[in-house]
């Protein structure tokens, strides 16, 4: 590492991406780390074995190519360490199981990726935490909403699906402020932590599907959580409790995503960007929830604390009555050709899905009309459009 470190320093973001987490020179020089599958990990001697002295002891507790996406993931998130999981949704119910014991309160935003709700509903309220969902809008106000017994504050922003904004700094402040010991974890996962790093933002712990963007390429599963210097050995000693490391040639192909992770985001970026203007004055559109249009209510917050906007947002298609929802979101669904139904976006391709927004208690769904969550991916914007439009005309033939 020694010679890039320094090298690194003041460079920018495709520079630091192309460079991050593993120094050739310190292997054969082959340009990229090796991939080491590994259990046993050997010993030249009983005094190196007892003495704890040896960098690597045993497969689960690091190799060198998951010590160099870990090492990338920390410079890119401002982070003392970082776990690697084998899905995003683990890089959530980790940490949660990390601090929450039967008795704590946690207090989770309304907006959340789905499959958190379902774990705080089953296996939290099993273990007798008591769970408290908030409206993404309560900034500073969370300390009317904090109890003796809070241990954990949860949030995620833009929400999953409906984009809510959120004021991070402000949510982390009030709460530290309230009580130093509880934990503030972010899911970053659709900003990444080139467009924010939570922990900047006073959050303590930030949790990733590297599943999407720095995999980005629809064939890889895998969570990241990266934890400021307080909190990190407390999830270090669970993540060892519990089992769980990162596989070999995920790891691997996650830290090769992140090399391109800077201009495929660009690309996301400008054409999901087109297809919203384009899509706020289609005239079968009711509504468009993207953080960087100036219409949406959360904008000013994420232009203040986001350096870009990532290439998934939703639009609500207008509809006349409820019962048209269904069949005018499936209409447009069905007609599209480019883009895949499918839910799990950060690949190079586009796709669309009609939300279900059914467990949410306070962001319900929009009483417009059908919710759709687009992903656009890295085709050409024009060809992008001509496959929605197909949509639309799925809709008006009716
Ligand atoms: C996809 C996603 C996850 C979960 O990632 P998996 O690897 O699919 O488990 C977590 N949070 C958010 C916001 C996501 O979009």
């Amino acid at each position: 590492m020694t010679r890039k470190t320094g090298l690194l320093d003041n460079a920018g973001v495709d520079t630091r991406l192309a460079h991050l987490g593993y120094d050739p020179s310190s292997g054969a020089g082959f340009v990229n780390p090796p991939i080491v599958r590994g259990s046993t990990v050997l010993f030249p001697d009983t005094d190196t074995m007892m003495s704890g002295r040896q960098k690597y002891t045993y497969g689960t507790h690091g190799t060198p190519t998951t010590d160099a996406l870990c090492a990338a993931l920390n410079e890119l998130e401002g982070s003392a360490g970082t776990l690697l999981l084998p899905s995003g949704l683990a890089a959530i119910t980790v940490p949660f199981l990390t601090y929450l014991s039967p008795g704590d309160h946690a207090l989770i935003v309304d907006s959340v990726y789905s499959p958190c709700r379902r774990f705080c509903e089953t296996v939290l309220k099993r273990m007798g935490v008591e769970i408290e969902y908030y409206h993404p809008s309560v900034g500073a106000d969370i300390i009317s909403l904090i109890k003796s017994n809070t241990r954990l504050v949860h949030t995620e922003a833009p929400g999953s699906n409906t984009m809510e904004m959120q004021d991070i700094g402000a949510i982390a402040a009030a709460a530290h402020g309230q009580n130093p010991e509880i934990v503030v974890t972010m899911d970053n996962t659709w900003a990444t932590p080139l467009y924010f790093r939570p922990l900047d933002h006073g959050v303590d712990i930030s949790m990733h599907a590297a599943t999407k963007y720095p995999s980005g390429h629809s064939d890889i599963l895998m969570g990241t959580v990266s934890a400021n210097a307080k909190h990190w050995k407390a999830l270090d000693d669970m993540n060892t409790n519990l089992g769980l490391c990162g596989a070999p040639e995920d790891s691997y192909l996650i830290l090769r995503g992140l090399r391109t992770m800077g201009i495929r985001l660009e690309h996301h970026q400008k054409s999901a960007l087109t297809i919203a203007q384009w899509l706020e004055s289609h005239e079968d559109v009711a509504r468009v929830l993207h953080p960087a249009l100036p219409s949406f209510p959360g904008h000013d917050l994420w232009k203040r604390d986001f350096k870009g906007a990532s290439g998934v947002f939703s639009f609500v298609l207008k509809a006349d009555s409820k019962d048209q929802f269904l069949p005018r979101g499936r209409a447009f669904l069905d007609a599209l050709s480019l883009f895949g139904l499918g839910y799990s976006w950060g690949g190079y391709e586009s796709l669309a899905v009609l939300v279900n927004l059914s467990d949410r208690r306070i962001c319900t769904a929009p009483e417009e009309g059908p919710l759709i969550r687009l992903q656009i991916g890295l085709e050409n914007v024009e060809d992008i459009q001509k496959d929605l439009e197909a949509g639309f005309a799925a809709v008006r033939a009716l």
